[in-house]
């Protein structure tokens, strides 16, 4: 498995979702890549309209959401993920090291 892979893994991969969503991190959307068809909201389970959030780029933030993953892997372009903030310091540390084997950056 590829660096990419694994880092896609640890970001969309979780299998277990923690007892504590609130503490695992929070569904993020890409704006740009929403087609706005709403197969997210139609199919959270708490009922979160998560098109809505999606279409204005923003995190959703209702405390509601169990962390089910359910919008995640549904959203059929890729829209939404998962952001918590050992993801932010994975998706950091492999910038850093991305930038030393950088072809272009001068020794
Ligand atoms: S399923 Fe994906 S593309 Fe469709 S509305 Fe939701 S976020 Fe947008
Ligand atoms: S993770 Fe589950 S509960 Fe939370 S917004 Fe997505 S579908 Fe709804």
């Amino acid at each position: 498995m590829g660096t990419l892979q694994i880092l896609k893994k640890l970001i969309t991969g979780s299998a277990k979702q923690p007892d504590k969503p609130r503490e695992l991190g929070r569904v993020v959307p890409d704006a740009s890549r929403c087609v706005q068809c709403g197969i997210c909201g139609y199919n959270c389970p708490v009922g979160i309209p998560v098109r809505d959030y999606a279409r204005q780029g923003l995190p959703v933030t209702d405390p509601a959401c169990i962390a089910c993953g359910n919008c995640v892997n549904l959203c059929p372009r890729g829209t939404l993920r998962w952001e918590t903030s050992n993801h932010v310091i994975v998706l950091e540390r492999f910038a850093e090291k991305m930038g030393d084997l950088d072809p272009l950056k001068e020794e």
